[in-house]
């Protein structure tokens, strides 16, 4: 049984969000303020996290970047209220998987719930080898070839690779890359990023300049697809 964290200060949206959950078999958890969110999102470890962005005491926005800050990768839908697209943004670029604008339909929001569910749920803690287009890569042998030919790649841009693979088809930011490739402890800008990234297209993409793998996702950071 997945569980489900849910953070939402209104009663009677809570007492909503909770029936139709737990009427679709999940487990519900909930939080009426920030602070008590983090606490029971280290608590109870949920599956997914269902965040309003207006809650006392701490901010979604808040809660989103402290959970993402102390590593914690479960999924988050965010409930944004109002239809800014500023919202939207600093919520995937906080770590957010989706987001619903209130006022939602509770189907829709059943429907984001279940896909990015799915999409966690195929992503592999480490990927051994892939098959990106018609380049095959090994990351236990640190060995990539197209055909016959050997296609090298340095160290970083093979992780940097196996970190868009683990996430495929998500919305990852220049941050997050920099803290989960780079680490905290090196600082390289967000430029480094892109040159990097642009390596990478040249040696997975057919074009380059048309990438279909790694796809930039304009203020917001990068998407790959296999
Ligand atoms: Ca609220």
């Amino acid at each position: 049984m997945k569980r489900i964290l849910v953070i939402e200060d209104e009663p009677q949206m809570l007492l909503g969000l909770r029936d139709n959950l737990e009427l679709e078999g999940y487990d519900v958890v909930t939080a009426t303020d920030g602070e008590e969110g983090l606490a029971r999102a280290a608590a109870t470890s949920p599956d997914l996290v269902i965040l309003d962005v207006m809650l006392p005491r701490k901010s979604g926005f808040d809660v989103c970047r402290e959970l993402r800050a102390r590593a914690n990768a479960t999924p988050i839908v965010m409930l944004t209220a109002r239809s800014a697209e500023t919202d939207k943004v600093l919520g995937l670029e906080l770590g957010a998987d989706d987001y619903v604008t209130k006022p939602f339909s509770i189907t829709e929001l059943l429907a984001r719930v279940r896909a990015v569910l799915r999409r966690a749920g195929q992503q592999k803690p480490a990927a051994d080898a892939v098959r990106i287009g018609d380049l095959e890569v090994d990351f236990q042998l640190h060995q990539a070839r197209r055909g016959r030919t050997r296609v090298e790649f340095t160290a970083r841009e093979f992780e940097l690779l196996r970190y868009f693979v683990q996430h495929t088809g998500q919305v990852v930011t220049r941050e997050q890359i920099l803290n989960e490739v780079w680490g905290y402890e090196e600082f390289p800008t967000t430029r480094t990023i892109d040159n990097f990234v642009a390596k990478l297209r040249q040696k997975i993409e057919r074009a380059p300049h048309a990438p279909e793998h790694i796809l930039t996702i304009h203020g917001s950071g990068y998407k790959f697809v296999g």
